[in-house]
């Protein structure tokens, strides 16, 4: 087995020496387990705070040992019933090329109606939390005006999206020209703003100009002060993220226009996906059949290998990705 191990906390961004890779010898199985060889891996911007000490909505990942990790991959060795020799899974395996699990928390997965890198990504985790974050906590309206921030990646596009198919306009900020175009062209959003050459309070005014129903938030900072002064009335703000503050998570910017949630007689509200996991499977099952009926758009950004491991993780954070970023192992 090769894993990648958490060897610093790093201040700031992460660094290749934040991080070992190891080889170990894959031991015997117990009974009720089973062994997966695990074949890409979901990067995902929060295991910048899966580095950090002690526990938030999770604990810390313990120096030392394998990075945690939403990974999938085949059961090629089995001691437990329900999860037979040969077939796929996906969950907290860890990145690494071979996991022992008892299946606590292992899901099956279908690999031959959908690819196996998308239940990483938009039948995963972060397509969970777009389904939840925009559905239970942002609760579109037909009509209504969406504006999503790092709206190209996993989360936000599949936001935008859904918001579309619930009949809303729907804005989005991103890092480049190439992906306001794909948020137009592939998408289907009805605005898209460079927030590196456009003025964004200026184009929120313009596409928005009775102010955004729902703020969906991936960014934070600037971001998230810049929108709460284009808030309708009633507005839902949602915190899904804050990927501008992720490197420094101890000086946390907070926005000075908050007390526009008082004027718009708004609320601002987060979301933990973990906190929807009974309901999964049934919003999988949704998201795959509007995958199916060409209503939502997938964008994958593969890297291989797991010595690239750190320099993968830091394109989420320089916007160097460009659609939901995976590790193939
Ligand atoms: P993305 O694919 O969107 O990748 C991150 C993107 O963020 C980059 O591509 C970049 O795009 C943008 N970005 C990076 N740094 C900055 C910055 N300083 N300012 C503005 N934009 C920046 O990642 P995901 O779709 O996987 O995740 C999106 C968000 O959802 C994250 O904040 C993540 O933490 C959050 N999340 C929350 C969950 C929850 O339960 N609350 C669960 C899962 C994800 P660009 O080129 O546009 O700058």
């Amino acid at each position: 087995n090769t894993l990648v191990t958490l060897e610093n906390r790093p201040s700031g961004a992460v660094k290749v020496s934040d991080f070992g890779l190891k080889t170990e010898k894959v031991r015997e199985l117990k009974n009720g387990e089973f062994l997966v060889n695990i074949e890409a891996l979901s990067m995902d911007p929060a295991i910048r705070g899966w580095m950090n000490p002690g526990t938030t909505y999770i604990k810390g990942v313990e120096l030392g040992t394998v990075m945690r990790s939403f990974s999938a991959g085949k059961v090629i060795d089995s001691k437990n019933d329900s999860f037979k020799v040969g077939v796929y899974v996906e969950g907290l395996l860890g990145a690494q090329t071979h996991a022992i699990t008892d299946g606590t928390g292992i899901r099956i997965i279908n690999v031959e109606n959908s690819k196996l890198t998308h239940h990483l990504g938009v039948l995963g985790m972060p397509g969970m939390t777009a389904y939840f974050g925009l559905l239970r906590r942002g609760e579109p309206k037909p009509g209504e005006v969406i504006y999503v921030s790092a709206a190209s990646g996993v989360v936000g596009s599949t936001v935008g999206q859904i918001a579309k198919i619930k009949g809303c306009t729907v804005i989005g900020s991103a890092g480049s020209e190439a992906k306001c175009k794909y948020l137009i062209d592939e998408c289907g959003f009805d605005h898209a703003i460079n927030y590196k050459t456009e003025d964004l309070d200026a184009k929120l005014k313009e596409y928005a100009p009775d102010g955004v129903h729902i703020f969906y938030d991936n960014v934070g900072g600037d971001t998230l002060n810049t929108a709460l002064a284009n808030l309708a009335q009633g507005a839902r703000v949602v915190i899904c993220g804050a990927i501008s503050q992720y490197n420094d998570m101890g000086n946390i910017q907070g926005p000075a226009n908050y007390m526009k949630i008082v004027t718009a007689r708004g609320y601002m509200t987060g979301i933990i996906v973990f906190d929807f996991i009974k309901e999964w499977p049934a919003a999988t099952k949704e998201i795959a059949g509007w995958i199916a009926e060409g209503k939502i758009h997938v964008k994958e950004d593969v890297v291989h290998g797991l010595e690239n491991y750190t320099e993968t993780l830091m394109m989420l954070f320089t916007g160097k990705n460009f659609g939901k970023l995976i590790l193939t192992v």
